[in-house]
């Protein structure tokens, strides 16, 4: 392969290209097309992606110190790692695998179980039997690391699982998506309650510069100085944006707004004439949509989840909405199907249908071919953006980040990034979380949500204008708006968060592992061996606690264990007192969990160990008592896959 190099401001992004004279007309087709049609095809990819991408950096003189992958897709990146480092050092394969899974960060992007690739045995034999068997890996133990259940012979291999078991740090994108993790992955766990499955959750953010217009850049400049650039995750930065007066952040808004129905006519100007409309419909075009109409936008990749057609539910109550003389509102929509989504394309279709009659032709305006370009203009010039996709299949959703910025005012689902972003001065909530059985009904509610929403608040709000015409309601939103959300929703906040929970904390493992010729890695490997033959002695004989059955609320108790550990010593593990309050069905909800002292030994590999908790508030309460093993070196002490509870 041939690798590209792209230079994005001062990042230089490297392109493989498969598409070279030497390959065979296969080959060169590889890397041919951004989703490739089968399942065989994307693993091909995928190799070219995981170890090629190692390799390529390899050839370039790079040597990073810690690796992050984004999706599944290039789950190969671990193993060839790991084959680099036992050829390089001498290493044998588990002790060289601790150390990429010291330095490996793994970021989900999807909450669909369609979007995580999962590949038969017999494909991934036949494509890396070879070069596993190089790196000198039984089969069965390679095979193992990409299943859930590594027992289970039938469970086919997934990249995602793959990525997991082989990265010590392990986020999604929202905290929402966070949760919805942790569920899906929780069979890799199989005792470890579901909070506490390693999978944690930084949220996205967008670059703001990028995706604000020029007179929004201009605006901040000069009321908010450069550190809205420079410093975006400060707070302080953002409280300035009161200081920009209303008439003028209402000018440059509405400016961008005259800019996007120009562009959208155009666009549906060159749409209609490519397909030969006639000179009536051409003209018409360039006077479709108005430039000072509450303008909502919404684009996106249309996928079933996202639900394009929600809006059009209602036909009729849309059409009294949009057709309104006094207060018009519009609506501008884009995106684009997987190019083999064909229920998507009959979405597309849909709305393009509808957009061609009366009375939507002068309202709706679908613009083909989703891309930035696109994006910029309307998250620019846009007053409300509506996001309803189906909860929780949104992983984050960053076009609504970017509408933010631009001042727009958001109209969605609490799902994603939206969850965390909402409050009732701030935007709007189609619904309240909740999660359906009956999508239909649920399509029914969520839509009646958004009429009722457009109708008693967003329209009143937007059209409620001063004798100087300025909706002064509306820009105090969009001020509260801007100052609370963009501090928080915007990369450097992100990478800081990666930074920081991930990289920082990753190098910091790795860097006693690699000493000394790796003799600390070594050592890791062997008492992991030790601890895990030892296991199956562990047990926990006894729990009590002290003061009864019942206690007085922020009173304190003793909780105690007598805990068998055979030839372990107690500084190789750390038992845990669980506890919370307990439900209808028996079981510890909200549970907290905290460090028991290690208080004698009892004789015979039996110790006593010993916490106090306190009682915060008044209920049935529960506990439990559970032993991890124990090093410095373990970032997630479950993922040994030991764990012995009362
Ligand atoms: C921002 C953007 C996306 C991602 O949008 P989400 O809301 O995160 O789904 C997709 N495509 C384009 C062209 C974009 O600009």
């Amino acid at each position: 392969a041939q690798v590209w190099r792209c230079q994005v401001g001062r990042v230089p992004l490297y392109l493989l290209d498969t598409n070279i004279m030497e390959n065979h007309p296969d080959e060169r087709n590889v890397t041919g097309g951004l989703y490739a049609g089968n399942i065989e095809d994307r693993l091909r990819q995928e190799i070219v992606l995981g170890i090629g991408g190692v390799r390529a950096l390899t050839a370039l003189g790079l040597d990073p110190m810690i690796y992050h992958m984004n999706e599944g897709h290039c789950f190969l990146v671990a193993l060839e790692r790991t084959r680099a480092l036992m050829k390089k050092h001498g290493l044998d394969f588990k002790t060289a695998r601790e150390l990429v899974r010291a330095s490996l960060v793994f970021t989900t992007h999807t909450p669909v179980p369609a979007g995580n690739d999962v590949f038969d045995i017999g494909l991934v034999e036949r494509y890396l039997r070879p070069y596993v068997d190089e790196i000198g890996v039984p089969w069965q133990e390679f095979v193992a690391l990409g299943r859930k259940n590594p027992r289970d012979e039938g469970e086919p291999f997934g990249a995602t699982v793959f990525a997991i078991k082989n990265s010590a740090f392990r986020n999604g994108v929202s905290k929402l998506h966070g949760e919805v993790s942790r569920d899906m992955w929780r069979d890799i766990w199989p005792h470890v309650p579901r909070e506490d499955v390693p999978i944690s959750s930084i949220t996205n953010g967008i670059h703001i510069p990028s995706w604000i217009s020029d007179e929004m850049a201009e605006l901040f400049d000069r009321y908010l100085g450069p550190k809205w650039k420079e410093d975006p995750d400060n707070q302080k930065v953002w409280e300035r944006i009161d200081e920009i007066p209303d008439a003028e952040l209402w000018a440059t808004h509405q400016r961008r707004r005259e800019r996007l129905v120009a562009f959208a006519r155009r666009r549906l100007h060159r749409q209609l004439a490519s397909r030969g409309a006639k000179t009536k419909d051409l003209q018409r075009a360039m006077e479709t949509l108005h430039p000072d109409a509450l303008t909502i936008g919404y684009a996106r990749r249309f996928a079933e989840y996202k639900r394009g057609l929600l809006i059009f539910r209602d036909i009729e109550r849309l059409k009294a909405i949009l057709s309104d003389r006094e207060r018009p509102v519009q609506l501008i929509i884009s995106g684009k199907a997987h190019p083999r989504d064909n229920e998507g394309k009959a979405i597309i279709q849909r709305i393009i249908h509808i957009s061609r009659e009366e009375p939507f032709k002068d309202r709706v305006v679908f613009l083909e071919d989703y891309n930035m370009n696109i994006t910029r203009y309307l998250v620019e010039g846009v007053d409300v953006w509506l996001n309803n996709p189906r909860r929780p299949m949104e992983a984050c959703g960053t076009s609504g980040m970017k509408a933010t910025a631009n001042g727009a005012l958001n109209l969605s689902v609490q799902d994603g990034w939206w969850v965390e972003g909402y409050r009732p001065d701030l935007g709007w909530s189609i619904g309240n979380g909740e999660v359906y059985d009956n999508l239909e009904y649920q399509d029914h509610v969520e839509s009646k949500a958004i009429y009722d929403l457009l109708e008693r608040e967003i329209i009143p709000l937007f059209y409620d204008r001063g004798l100087d015409g300025l909706p002064r309601g509306w820009i105090s939103m969009m001020k509260k708006s801007m100052r609370t959300l963009c501090p928080v929703f915007n990369s450097n906040r992100m990478v800081e968060e990666y930074t920081d929970r991930c990289y920082v904390t990753a190098s910091l493992t790795l860097k006693p592992l690699v000493a000394e010729g790796y003799k600390n890695a070594r050592q890791l490997v062997k008492w992991k061996d030790t601890i895990a033959s030892r296991w199956a002695e562990v047990a926990v004989l006894d729990m009590s606690h002290e003061g009864g059955d019942e206690v007085s609320v922020h009173s304190e108790m003793t909780i105690r264990a007598e805990v068998k550990l055979g030839a372990i010593s107690p500084s190789d593990v750390s038992v845990r007192a669980y506890y919370g309050t307990v439900d209808d069905a028996g079981n510890l909800s909200a549970a907290k969990d905290v460090l028991m002292d290690h208080m004698k030994e009892m004789g015979k590999g039996v110790h006593l160990f010993e916490t106090r908790i306190t009682c915060d508030t008044t209920g049935r309460f529960g506990y439990s008592v559970r032993v991890l093993p124990s090093h410095p070196s373990l970032i997630h002490p479950v993922d040994m896959g030991l764990i012995c509870w009362a």
